[in-house]
């Protein structure tokens, strides 16, 4: 995405033991793993390959299970996460004069989702009006209304500035966001979208894998339009049709690269001037059906884009726009109808391009599409449980002992003038964080969830969240504001509004423990999180805002060329081969992350430094396992990326995510590091040991 990365922390977890004090039902909720270092494997050497080393142990007793794309040390918290909310849906489920508003809805989604029988009973009786509406259009001006209707209806219009590659759904993405320009302004903008493979290079690379699955995802279209009630033939036709629409639309929008940049995205206009790229598009029926208010002005990410829809516009009869409309009606719909439209999308989208063999339990599906729609709701009772007073006070102690670090590490830069580094502190010190959950709920009494219809559910709490978004435009910023859930296993940097972002659900084991020592959490929690989200502020994105969140230059011309001398550094290095998954890794679109990665871990490791010389500990002390501080620092990093991963799964990722896979998360940056060769004394010519390391940070 471009201004706004959420951090995915892929699944990890670290072996071994202890039960979760506060499992309160033991026979659902699944125990908690720590970190163990007596997991690292003393049988290699850890300058040959740290990752292998701080993992191999845990590999070799752990399979990947069926049901999972990615498995990891932080899986078994990610289900721990979950059954929380399991736990707390099925109470609110159970129907009593005393249930609240806020337990009425969580537990009637729950209800409902949960109750396949009628799900499958229903059948597409949900969706019928909606289809027959798209079958009786009269006219191409007609698509506006339509397009309208889909985007307050399949989630993900909005999300298009949040996007790697594109929004999700129908022709294009639509929501508001601040000005680039002017961070105290929220506009609205209109994105790219409307291609249901992952991204753009899926349409347009040649080699036989990506045919292969074109010609899957064409299956696969067809599969759902005969679900959804078409002949065969009828079906077959229409996949061909969208395929070539999809592909058309790859084609002229904007690469994954190039949307990186936030100059490239920054194009104002004025809905006359959006109407001129596109007359055959009805813009003003568009907006006023939405309800969006008028803003100063639009920003339009990929003006080529809407010159090729267009032409497509022009081109194509209104048959295939019916037939495309038909295909997102239903694709956005899948998950929520009964489970031949539910398997037969797993089947494409999980197992045919991330490698799953067999679908996620229902339980754990209802309580991730409640956490999307109604997750501050559901987030309450999380924090209770979750979230003690002392975690968040250990947790915004890290924070500032890692700002800290990286406050101290610009001002030894050798290679930064005192005039950018004034600025970088400037701007340091006006990053806001926000720790654990939002000071205020979200208020959903507006969205109508019943216990009747699944699929009418999802459909109110995303016309709630896209008018949400909408009614931003004009109003003063909200800095308040979440981008996710509380139990969310993940992270932000949010370079608009300058502000950093760790949800309650990041902070427990294996992550972080208040019960350990700080070596381990600064490792994991300290560099794989908290610094990794301090650096996005200052990576080659990130650094091109200033402390108000405005695209704005504030470096020298010297630093900057020093800067992007060294940012290069890391494209070069991680533009590598990934062998199990026979693809190239673009180290141009990963480098915001991987210099995050770099700095984020360097940074907390000087937050360590400075944190233990506090307490008085020295970081050459040893531990009763053998191991100083600051080996068990960079274990602890090491061992929460611990990942398995299909190669199916591995492919889609490269090709598409800005975030590197977990082994060069550990090994690129552990050999970039003097820090790392000290403690494990690596000696030259190692492979953990680079000539040529890379550093920014
Ligand atoms: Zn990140």
């Amino acid at each position: 995405m471009l201004m706004k990365r959420v951090h995915l922390f892929l699944p990890s977890l670290i072996l071994c033991c202890v039960l979760a004090a506060w499992a309160q039902n033991a026979e659902k909720q699944p125990q908690l793993e720590y970190f163990d270092p007596s997991q690292a494997d003393r049988s290699l050497h850890p300058c040959q390959d740290f990752y292998k080393f701080a993992c191999n142990k845990w590999f070799a007793a752990n399979a990947i299970p069926p049901d999972q794309e990615y498995w990891g040390t932080g899986s078994s918290l990610d289900l721990w996460n979950d059954t929380v909310l399991r736990e707390t849906m099925e109470k609110a489920a159970v129907v009593s004069a005393d249930r609240t508003p806020v337990h009425q809805k969580v537990g009637d989604f729950w209800a409902a989702c949960t109750d396949e029988k009628a799900i499958d009973a229903a059948g597409t009786r949900d969706l019928a009006t909606d289809l027959r509406r798209i079958d009786s259009l009269r006219n191409k001006s007609a698509l506006a209304e339509e397009v309208a209707h889909l985007h307050m209806m399949i989630p993900g219009a909005w999300e298009g500035l949040w996007n790697d590659n594109q929004a999700p759904v129908a022709f294009f993405g639509f929501g508001s966001t601040q000005d680039l320009d002017d961070a105290s302004m929220v506009v609205l903008f209109v994105d790219q979208g409307g291609m249901g493979l992952p991204g753009r290079d899926f349409y347009l690379k040649d080699d036989a894998k990506s045919v292969e699955i074109r010609s899957k995802y064409q299956d696969h279209i067809r599969k759902m339009l005969t679900l959804s009630g078409e002949s065969q033939e009828q079906a077959a036709k229409g996949a061909e049709t969208i395929l070539a629409l999809e592909t058309a639309m790859a084609k002229s929008a904007m690469d994954n690269v190039s949307r990186r940049d936030p100059t490239n995205v920054n194009n104002k206009m004025s809905l006359e001037q959006i109407q001129a790229l596109t007359p055959a598009f009805d813009w003003k029926h568009y907006i006023a059906l939405v309800g969006a208010p008028a803003p100063h002005h639009y920003i339009v990410t990929s003006p080529q884009f809407f010159k090729g829809l267009e032409q497509l516009l022009e081109q194509h009869p209104l048959e295939h726009w019916k037939a495309y409309l038909r295909w997102q009606m239903v694709h956005g719909s899948a998950p929520y109808l009964a489970n031949a439209f539910v398997g037969e999308n797993f089947d494409f989208y999980s197992r045919i391009l991330s490698g799953a063999q067999q679908q996620l339990p229902r339980w754990r599906r209802c309580v991730r599409s409640a956490d999307r729609d109604l997750g501050e709701a559901l987030g309450q009772a999380y924090v209770e449980r979750a979230f003690p007073p002392e975690s968040k006070r250990m947790a915004i102690e890290m924070v500032h002992d890692v700002e800290d670090g990286l406050s101290r590490d610009i001002d030894g830069l050798d290679w930064m003038t005192p005039a950018t580094k004034q600025e970088a502190q400037k701007k340091l010190k006006a990053v806001e964080a926000k720790v654990g959950y939002p000071d205020r709920w979200r208020d959903y009494s507006s969205v109508t969830i019943t216990r009747t219809s699944y699929l009418n559910n999802v459909h109110s709490a995303t016309a709630f969240e896209f008018r949400r978004q909408l009614t931003k435009v004009g109003k003063p910023v909200d800095r308040t504001e979440w981008r996710l859930t509380p139990p969310t296993n993940g992270a932000y940097y949010d370079a608009q509004l300058n502000t950093i972002a760790f949800p309650a659900g990041n902070f427990l084991p294996p992550y972080f423990d208040p019960k350990t020592d700080a070596a381990v959490n600064y490792g994991a929690t300290g560099g794989g999180l908290i610094g990794h989200e301090i650096t996005h502020g200052f990576d080659d994105q990130g650094r091109k805002f200033d402390a108000s969140g405005n695209l704005r230059d504030w470096w020298t011309v010297e630093d900057a060329k020093a800067y992007e001398e060294r940012g290069k550094c890391f494209a070069d290095q991680y533009t590598q081969e990934v062998p199990e998954a026979g693809v190239r890794q673009d180290g141009r679109l990963t480098q915001g992350e991987d210099t995050a990665d770099n700095g984020g871990v360097r940074i907390a490791f000087m937050a360590l430094d400075s944190r233990l010389k506090r307490d008085g500990v020295s970081l050459d002390e040893k531990g009763s396992d053998g191991w100083t501080a600051r080996q068990r620092f960079f274990l602890s990093y090491a061992n929460s990326y611990c990942t398995e991963a299909r190669p199916e799964a591995i492919r889609t990722h490269v090709l598409t995510s800005p975030h590197s896979f977990e082994r060069y998360r550990v090994n690129n940056v552990v050999s970039n590091m003097p820090e790392f060769w000290q403690a494990f004394g690596c000696k030259k010519g190692v492979p953990m040991m680079r000539e040529n390391a890379c550093r920014v940070w």
